[in-house]
């Protein structure tokens, strides 16, 4: 996180510095639980493409009391937290589904979240297609990973396919709805579908899925072939309305000086970092 004009300008990036948040995100996670609960009863509870880990650290505080195993996974490196083991993988490759059971002791997860987003390319198609990719290898990892009834929740950008993605969902999930955080800022396409009460279907192995991105996606298809209508996943705002507006400029309060703050975590892998060690070693 930088410093100076952003923390003037964008009121959650400000106060996440001003909360210990490591990232502005955690007002997302905080204002879909509170429109959906999505935290009760959970006790053990998977973050897909955590790092920095502002999610991470919102299910730590909120499910202290439940002592609940929180596993955190990214490409990135996380810097610890308390309460949460972290592994540094990736959720597109078959052997994390392994490593998490193992972390859980073969017991499935109550609660499945996965904010990920790939560096952007600028390449529009190439961006939308490793996005889908990533949210299909977070579906695939939530259906290896969920006791019957859990929850998951993705982040997704609300493009050409989405009514598609949702009559997908819903052949999973009890419920499903496209839900809008108001941190989000509403000029983004980003939202986050949040499937409810998950229903194996009888006799499909979720295992299936993991075989390759390409099949992943045909399968769902199949499966979607046999139903007839398609599902329409209801847009819910959530947030109270007295929250603050992702897309506003707020003034600062009267009397009080504009100090910068301090990121709460600094990067633990920048992309510069291996520039500087191959100047340090005469490399560059
Ligand atoms: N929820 C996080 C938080 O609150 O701090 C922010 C997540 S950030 C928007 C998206 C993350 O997705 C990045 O840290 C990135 O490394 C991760 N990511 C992208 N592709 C991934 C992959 N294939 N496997 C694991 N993580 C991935």
């Amino acid at each position: 996180m930088g410093k100076c004009s952003k923390d003037k300008r964008d009121l959650y990036y400000r106060k996440a510095k001003e909360q210990g948040w490591r990232a502005r995100s955690a007002f997302k996670l905080l204002q879909l639980d509170s429109q959906f609960q999505l935290f009760e009863g959970v006790s053990r509870v998977v973050d897909l493409c955590a790092a920095p880990g502002s999610w991470s650290q919102v299910l730590s505080r909120s499910l202290a009391k439940e002592s609940a195993t929180i596993v955190s996974v990214d490409l990135q490196p996380i810097a610890p937290l308390p309460g949460v083991i972290t592994l540094q993988a990736d959720i597109t490759h078959p052997s994390t589904l392994t490593n998490i059971l193992k972390l859980f002791g073969g017991e499935p997860a109550d609660f499945v979240c996965s904010d990920g987003a790939p560096d952007v390319t600028g390449l529009h198609d190439l961006d939308e297609y490793i996005q889908a990719q990533l949210l299909l290898s977070a579906l695939t990892l939530a259906t290896n990973l969920l006791r019957p009834g859990g929850n998951f929740v993705a982040k997704i950008f609300r493009g050409r396919d989405v009514d598609l993605l949702y009559s997908q969902l819903a052949l999973l999930f009890d419920k499903v709805t496209c839900a809008k955080p108001r941190s989000s800022r509403a000029s983004s396409l980003e939202a986050f579908i949040v499937c409810q009460g998950y229903r194996p279907r009888p006799g499909w192995n979720p295992e299936s899925l993991l075989l390759t991105p390409s099949t992943m996606s045909s399968r769902l298809t199949k499966i979607q072939d046999q139903r007839e209508e398609r599902a329409v996943a209801p847009f819910v705002a959530c947030g109270d309305l007295s929250d603050y507006d992702a897309d506003a400029t707020y003034p600062l309060e009267a009397g009080v000086a504009s100090i910068s703050l301090d990121p709460v975590q600094k990067p633990t892998a920048p992309p510069y970092k291996t520039a500087l060690e191959k100047k340090r070693n005469g490399l560059l």
